[in-house]
């Protein structure tokens, strides 16, 4: 889990710098921003992990800026946690009901902070796991609970590794990844894992997904990023 991308979003300094401090020391890689116009224009750009939400910001709240991310279909899936004072227990229940995933009441401990965190991550991670759904884009079938993928509907012999690539790229779509992201993803904490694997396997998914693997339409490249799976006409289970 080390290396996770977390963004809080709070405007009382020294508390986001003690959110900051205790995150980082257990390896996590922290950004900061302290209002909410700020961090929806930096979310139009890449996507953290997770995201540490205060609920009181000036300008744009945390409950209005936690609507606008799941509203936005590239943004939707991030976990919240959102941050709320003892007076705001009313708030806190219509955050989660916008979408957190969790929220923690000031004055909290840092450990507690890191802990839901944790918990927020690993709870993330298990969901894509048991996705029930079945997945159809095109002529393109996936039936997650099987572990299967079919063509024109024809299974597709794929490794494990490619099934759980194509797994989480497809219950993640128009999403762009990282070569880092997907190792963490996938290989978790396998160490000893070129950022070059994720390219050969991209490669055979391509070969037996892609009209055209030399010009592909579902698995695009986003150069000097990584890749997303782009939904052409297709139906994606609820991340
Ligand atoms: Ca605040």
């Amino acid at each position: 889990m080390a290396g996770k991308k977390i963004l809080i979003i709070e405007d009382e300094k020294d508390i986001c710098d003690l959110m900051a401090f205790h995150l980082k020391k257990e390896g996590f890689s922290v950004e900061q921003l302290f209002d909410g116009e700020t961090a929806w224009r930096r979310l139009q750009k890449n996507h953290p992990d997770l995201i540490v939400l205060d609920l009181m910001l000036p300008g744009m709240n945390g409950l209005e800026l936690c609507r606008l991310i799941r509203e936005q279909k590239q943004t939707t899936s991030i976990p919240i946690i959102m941050v709320t004072a003892k007076s705001e227990d009313v708030d806190k229940v219509i955050g989660l009901e916008l979408g957190a995933d969790d929220y923690i009441t000031k004055p909290f401990n840092p450990r507690e902070l890191v802990a839901r965190v944790r918990a927020v991550l690993r709870r993330t991670r298990t969901d894509m796991g048991d996705t029930k759904k079945i997945f159809t884009d095109g002529d393109l079938t996936i039936d997650y609970e099987a572990y299967t993928v079919y063509r024109n509907n024809k299974p597709l012999s794929l490794s494990s590794t490619e099934l759980k690539l194509l797994f989480f790229l497809t219950t993640h779509p128009n999403r762009v990844y990282s070569r880092d992201q997907l190792l963490d993803a996938i290989w978790g904490d396998e160490t000893f894992v070129e950022p070059r694997t994720v390219d050969v396997h991209i490669s055979r998914l391509r070969a037996a997904i892609e009209e055209d693997k030399d010009n592909p339409k579902r698995i695009q490249t986003v150069r000097g990023i990584g890749y997303k799976y782009v939904l052409a006409n297709g139906t994606h289970p609820p991340a």
